[in-house]
């Protein structure tokens, strides 16, 4: 039997999709070749890449919209250094939000390319909540912020409001919840948190924001050079590329973003309710800020951590360990992790 798998990444897949992809490897679209051993330019995966980005732009309802996704190395950490690369001018500012680690890791990355303003943190509490009250510069080039804060389990319900650039790192929950991902001019996420294998990251651009900034590029940082290429500058990852199509294709069957945000939204409140009810556990983050893709609690009485630990490893129970930072255990419920492996666990809760 498979496993309960609540790992926060490299995540849980739809069954199915990892199906059809093994197949792949051994004989894609009846070539009688692997799909990781034929031309990125042949047709057979060419059309694999614009299905891909065609299909985000449709789930995340930004279709003509001047957008263009682009599928690239490097993971979310390349594009810290990527979004000042290309939007942040010389001598330039931008403004971001501190509200954990992933964030803290692009400040650090932003700051060799010019004057980062930090306006806001949430680290005088280890992250627990998500910062409202600030005001947001009009100086700026852009302001960045995280969506989900996957270590800490915080996620933004509201975004900085702003006539100017808004960038955000989705990572850990793009393609979960109905959004105006409109209101956002770069999104990019890497695929191991909600979508496919580790090895590719989805980038979503609107063009009209590129080419400011006066600076000269590195071709492989330059979003304009993919952009032109077709996501296809240099050999992109056909594997991961290829799952993630499949996964957004099963989400896009199910119904879209809408959709699974229902079935989302009921998997948290199960294990929310546990929470708040069973006096032997307690939620580490401020409420109004909890996340419904990773889900942070610890034991009230530390006593049991053995007994429950051990209930479930019998359970079949994956992944469930706290990040060191935060301790406890850490439940990431991404699209593909079915309502009945929350059930599993709520019951052992309720059973300890
Ligand atoms: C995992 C994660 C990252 C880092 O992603 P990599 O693909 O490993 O570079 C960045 N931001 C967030 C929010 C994440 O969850």
């Amino acid at each position: 039997m498979k496993k309960h798998n609540f790992s926060a990444g490299p995540c849980i897949l739809p069954q199915e999709v990892l199906k059809q992809a093994s197949k792949a490897v051994l004989n894609f679209n009846n070539l009688d070749l692997s799909l990781i051993e034929i031309s990125h330019r042949s047709p057979d995966f060419v059309e694999v890449m614009e299905n891909a980005r065609n299909l985000v732009l449709e789930l995340l309802d930004l279709k003509g919209k001047g957008y263009s996704a682009l599928f690239l190395q490097g993971g979310a950490s390349l594009e810290f250094l990527m979004t000042p690369y290309n939007l942040l001018k010389e001598g330039g500012k931008a403004a971001y939000l501190d509200t954990g680690t992933w964030s803290s890791k692009a400040i650090k990355e932003a700051k060799l390319l010019g004057d980062i303003e930090v306006i806001s943190s949430s680290k005088d509490k280890n992250y627990s909540y998500i910062p409202k009250k600030y005001s947001i510069p009009t100086d700026v080039d852009y302001i960045h912020c995280t969506s989900n804060n996957t270590i800490y389990g915080t996620q933004m319900k509201e975004f900085p409001k702003t006539d100017g650039i808004l960038v955000c790192d989705m990572s850990s929950d793009i393609f979960s919840r109905k959004i105006d991902f409109s209101q956002f001019d770069l999104i990019y996420a890497g695929a191991q948190k909600n979508m496919g294998p580790a090895g590719t990251t989805l980038i979503v651009v609107k063009e009209n924001i590129l080419g400011k900034t006066g600076r000269q590029i590195p071709s492989m940082l330059d979003y304009q050079i993919h952009i032109s290429k077709d996501s296809m500058f240099n050999t992109p990852a056909v594997f991961p590329v290829y799952v993630s199509m499949l996964t957004l294709q099963w989400l896009k069957d199910l119904g879209g973003v809408e959709a699974i945000e229902t079935i989302n939204i009921a998997k948290a409140e199960l294990l929310y309710n546990e929470i708040d009810n069973n006096p032997l556990f307690k939620g580490s983050a401020a409420k109004e800020d909890r996340s419904n893709m990773n889900i942070t609690f610890l034991l009230t009485d530390d006593s049991k951590k053995e007994k429950f630990d051990q209930m479930c490893k019998d359970a079949g129970i994956n992944g469930l360990k706290g990040h060191r930072s935060v301790g406890g255990y850490r439940a990431s419920m991404y699209n593909a992790l079915p309502l009945e492996s929350v059930q599993v666990l709520v019951d052992l809760m309720k059973k300890l």
